[in-house]
């Protein structure tokens, strides 16, 4: 295919997508906010695109309805009927250099320690750095963990030895590119989570 072919191609797919109507059914502020899981052709979680993205990538052939929504939604475009996805998987598997560790973020450590606090079990709001910063502690997924922010306010800046508490396990990276989608998405749709492998429920 030349590359122009390719343009006209995808500015056709743009208007058709666009276009979208009849029914009654248009993309409102809503789905044009809401984020739509990419799978590669080999099953592997790739990213989180925009909404209307994910329409154009289907209704291009380029990708494929994996899951919709669980509103059962449709969105009707000139010729097609799509159900509004919530997981979409390419049709042409995508090479992606690996790249070894996932960035840091609230989402990510949340997903990580499960939403819990690491001292007492609560639910957690906060980010504790176990050796704390003004201590020459660093913020990486080693020396960060979710705390509550009554564990947190009680630690304060002294070391764990200093007040005998205890990690439960020791804090690492997540490995796995699933954990990208994880840091990046602060509160995936469930509909992912069968998608994102371990770790992400
Ligand atoms: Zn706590």
């Amino acid at each position: 295919m030349t590359e122009s072919t390719k343009n006209t191609r995808s500015t056709h797919c743009m208007r058709r997508a666009n276009g979208a109507r009849g029914g009654g059914v248009r993309p409102g502020p809503f789905e044009r906010a809401r984020r739509v899981l990419v799978l590669n052709a080999s099953w592997e979680p790739l990213g989180a695109v925009a909404f209307q993205r994910a329409v154009v990538m289907v209704v291009c052939g380029k990708a494929e309805l994996v899951a919709p929504t669980e509103d059962g939604r449709l969105l009707h475009s000139e010729r097609l009927v799509v159900p509004f996805p919530s997981v979409i998987q390419l049709a042409a598997y995508v090479h992606v250099p690996y790249q070894a560790r996932t960035p840091l973020t609230r989402a990510g450590l949340m997903a990580r320690d499960g939403r819990r606090c690491v001292y007492c079990g609560g639910r957690a709001d906060t980010i504790d750095h176990v050796v704390p910063r003004s201590r020459g502690g660093g913020h990486s997924w080693e020396n960060c963990v979710a705390s509550c922010g009554a564990c947190n306010r009680k630690k304060a800046d002294r070391l764990l030895e200093e007040i005998g508490w205890r990690l439960p396990r020791p804090p690492t990276p997540p490995q796995g590119r699933h954990w990208r989608v994880l840091s990046e998405v602060p509160d995936p749709d469930p509909q992912w989570l069968p998608y994102l492998g371990q770790g992400a429920a």
